[in-house]
């Protein structure tokens, strides 16, 4: 395996905790930036979502 795939692979695995972290604690599924739901759609596509689509967009915008 390269280097570049084990570090995707450690930052992928960094993610997914992050989010059973975020469901043991009740905040799974909201926006860490605005509070609001993270659409439903969103979190299928890909459940380590940590923001709503406008936030990430905006995010998006200012990288
Ligand atoms: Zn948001």
């Amino acid at each position: 395996m390269s280097l570049e795939t084990e570090r995707r692979r450690s930052i992928e695995l960094n993610r997914i905790e992050a989010a059973l972290d975020r469901i043991a604690e009740g905040d799974y599924g909201y926006c860490l930036l605005c509070g609001d739901d993270i659409a439903v759609k969103r979190l299928e596509f890909d459940p380590t979502a940590t923001t709503c689509i406008s936030c990430a967009r905006e995010t998006e915008h200012k990288n």
